[in-house]
């Protein structure tokens, strides 16, 4: 990777405190769901960015306590020496392919629960949770201070053990303690610790101290801060405490990481936030402040703007979460000139909402994102093909070009047919909603390489039908057909047609994407899908002048987009769009030109007179090609695989369409073992037997006994690590196999 042409400006080394990156790309640290529940899995997904370039690659945060519990979500651990062994599976595989590790030591003060420990959540003063739960933080005391800087030691030092390069001081995202502190809005102290700025940011440098003195010799230490929370006044401002507090630190972490607040502005999805390094406005500032480098995110993709970033001294490291996410050989696609082949995130935010959901990580752009160890799946490696076999795949959707693209990576002969006039199925007519454009990247990854390929076929404006397939005497199949959408009210909520005298028009959402409109009038837009869709035709609508009434029986508009951080910024854009808002509320009847609502809490009746109405509930799979091939007998005797796949198959995200399409191309000609797509390899918990328990806890409690709790820290009277809640725990196994 020595030469890369334009972009050797990225490729250069860059010295952080006592260790030396290879280059500028900075993995910085990012949730998994995989975690402390699924180790192996966790350091296989950051192996594979070591492997693809990038010159450090982070964990996600790392619980350095039992009162930073973030139960049932799976970060990472370092409660004890317990947890070394699988963080030290990360620093093995990053380290491997010369890499960086790095690691985001956290505590996550009242944002953490502790619903599975049970332990006494953390505050600056007495303050309620950020999650709806009926318990409250308590006000830290010096004692508790002290006590904190002591584990935040203590993992550091474990961090240093498992083998760790740099160790981060956490303070961003709302959601960590040592930003509590800082902010006045929440830090209401009259202590030290409270008031003037320079006793609100005292814990940030404290930690900084105790960080270096612990492992600072051989570890770089990287401060992770929010400089802005995009909330005025009411928060902090990069022009103003975000200033200054970079000032006053300037010189003593090694490295910036420098973002925003909260997760949602920090991670926007590009429906609202467009723009490659939309956030650098408000850390550019930081560059000229520190000699010591600067890490910052943008979702960044694009390998000029990089260089300019970096020529123009706005930035030392390229930072990226979901880049490396969409791909994580982006670093040597660039090194090697293979720009174009860069599967660009497109800010869909679903990786995020695994995390939220507590799930395993999972990518729309990357198919093979979290299934490293589990399905052993390389992003750029695929098993050659097993047979002279061509494939035929009828669709081009999401599920159908990737299918295409990687049977054709295997080396078989591909025919792709779509009766489209363009190839891209949803992805098509969803990125033509607002704000939605950087969805088309689905497609445009996905085409420009099956165009390059000599073995791929494309045909548009080609509708299959069984006597067509035959003639091509197709032997191996594969249906992505897709879905449209019902048109009967059928969804979620009713499993009845609702009832109409075809008095108020009802169109489909298929319609309504293809560009059908009635004229001027009332529309009422019925989302009992609740994910992001009809949100979307209600906005795109709204724009184009019409008066919309967005209906639904949730309790807020689009409650799945909660997952993907933007619900917030989807109801205040309907708002500020004039959508008039009625929720709770299902179709009883369209009768007489008006639709009767009823309350789905207190069956309490409205009735409002639209012109038309686009009821968005469910799909309809489209199976009809599927169907009738099976029940050919000339089809049967002749097609040795057919296959439905996508959301013909099993309607979802596009996520998922693209998944089941990598799925099946993975699998064809599987050798038996391998035909079972859903088995996959399992981390299991194993039965801890008592006495180990017994065993750790014994010289905890001695060590507890001789703890020094007076105005000095313990470790200052120490020359061990003590931990005053110790935890039997269930440790989990290190191998399953499929
Ligand atoms: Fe980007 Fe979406 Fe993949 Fe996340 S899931 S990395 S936002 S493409």
């Amino acid at each position: 990777m020595s030469d890369s042409g334009p972009y050797s400006t990225l490729f250069e080394p860059v010295r952080i405190g006592p260790v030396t990156a290879k280059n500028r790309f900075y993995q910085v640290p990012h949730c998994s769901g995989l975690g402390h529940l699924r180790p192996q899995a966790d350091a296989a997904m950051r192996a594979m960015k070591a492997e693809g370039g990038w010159a450090v690659v982070s964990n996600q945060e790392s619980e350095i306590h039992p009162s930073s519990d973030l139960s049932p979500y799976s970060e990472n651990r370092l409660w004890d020496d317990r947890d070394i062994p699988a963080l030290s599976l990360i620093t093995e595989g990053v380290h491997a392919h010369g890499a960086l590790a790095a690691i985001q030591l956290v505590h996550n003060g009242f944002h953490a629960p502790n619903l599975q420990t049970r332990a006494p959540a953390l505050a600056p003063v007495d303050h309620s949770l950020s999650i709806i739960y009926p318990k409250q933080a308590r006000g830290m005391s010096k004692r508790d201070i002290r006590d904190f800087r002591l584990w935040h030691r203590n993992a550091a030092l474990r961090a240093k053990q498992a083998g760790f390069d740099i160790v981060y001081v956490y303070a961003g995202h709302r959601m960590a303690l040592p930003l509590h502190f800082l902010l006045p809005q929440i830090n209401t102290r009259t202590d030290e610790y409270g008031g003037c700025l320079e006793n609100r940011v005292r814990l940030i440098r404290e930690l900084l101290e105790d960080t270096h003195e612990a492992v600072g010799n051989t570890c770089a230490i990287a401060l992770r801060i929010c400089v802005d929370e995009l909330v005025g006044e009411s928060g902090l401002q990069s022009q103003e405490e975000g200033r200054a507090v970079v000032e006053m630190l300037s010189e003593i972490p090694d490295l910036w990481d420098v973002n925003i607040s909260d997760w949602s502005n920090d991670s926007a999805t590009s429906r609202y936030e467009s723009q490659e390094g939309y956030q650098l406005q408000y850390m550019e500032f930081v560059k000229q402040m520190t000699t010591k480098p600067v890490v910052g995110v943008g979702r960044y993709t694009s390998p000029d703007l990089m260089v300019k970033l970096i020529k123009r001294g706005s930035l030392d490291f390229i930072g990226a979460a979901r880049p490396s996410i969409s791909d994580p050989f982006l670093p040597k696609k660039i090194a090697e000139g293979r720009i174009d082949e860069i599967r660009e995130c497109i800010g869909c935010n679903i990786c995020a909402s695994s995390d939220i959901l507590g799930v395993p990580i999972r990518c729309t752009q990357n198919p093979t994102m979290g299934e490293e160890w589990r399905r052993g799946w390389h992003p750029e490696k695929i098993q050659a093909k097993v047979s002279d076999s061509d494939a035929l795949i009828v669709g081009g959707g999401p599920s159908g070009l990737e299918c295409a693209l990687q049977l054709a990576r295997r080396g078989y002969e591909v025919t792709l047919a779509d009766k489209a006039k363009q190839l891209g199925g949803r992805v098509l007519v969803e990125s033509a909603l607002p704000g939605l454009n950087a969805w088309r990247r689905v497609i445009d990854n996905r085409l420009y390489l099956l165009q390059q390929m000599a073995n791929v076929q494309l045909f548009t404006s080609s509708e299959m039908t069984v006597e067509d397939i035959i003639g091509l005497e197709a032997k191996h199949v594969f249906i992505a057909t897709g879905t449209h959408w019902r048109t009967d009210g059928i969804g979620r909520t009713d499993r009845q047609p609702v009832r109409t005298d075809g008095s108020v028009e009802i169109i489909s959402a298929d319609d309504v994407l293809a560009g059908r409109r009635t004229g001027q009038g009332s529309v009422m837009v019925y989302d009992d899908d609740q994910c992001y869709l009809a949100s979307s035709i209600a906005e795109m609508l709204a724009g184009e002048g019409f008066d919309v009434t967005f209906v639904t029986p949730a309790s807020i508009v689009s409650p799945w987009t909660e997952n993907t951080m933007e619900q917030h910024r989807i109801q205040a854009d309907l708002i500020r769009l004039g959508v008039k808002i009625v929720t709770g509320h299902q179709i009883a009847c369209i009768v007489d030109g008006v639709v009767e609502l009823s309350c789905v809490y207190s069956a309490n009746v409205q009735q409002l007179s639209f012109t038309s109405a686009i009821l968005i509930t469910e799909r309809t799979r489209e199976t009809r090609l599927y169907d009738e091939l099976e029940r050919s007998t000339e089809a049967r005797a002749l097609i040795a695989h057919l296959e439905l796949i996508g959301d013909a198959s099993s309607p979802g995200l596009i996520a998922d369409a693209v998944y089941q399409g990598h799925m099946a191309a993975r699998y064809f000609e599987a050798s038996s073992e391998e035909i079972e797509p859903y088995i996959y390899r399992r981390e299991i918990p194993s039965l801890t037997h008592h006495t180990e328990n017994e065993k750790w806890l014994k010289p905890l409690e001695n060590e507890l006994d001789d703890q020094d709790l007076g105005d000095r820290p313990a470790w200052k009277n120490a020359n061990r690590r003590v931990d005053p809640v110790p935890y039997g725990r269930e440790s989990r196994v290190v191998d399953t196999s499929r």
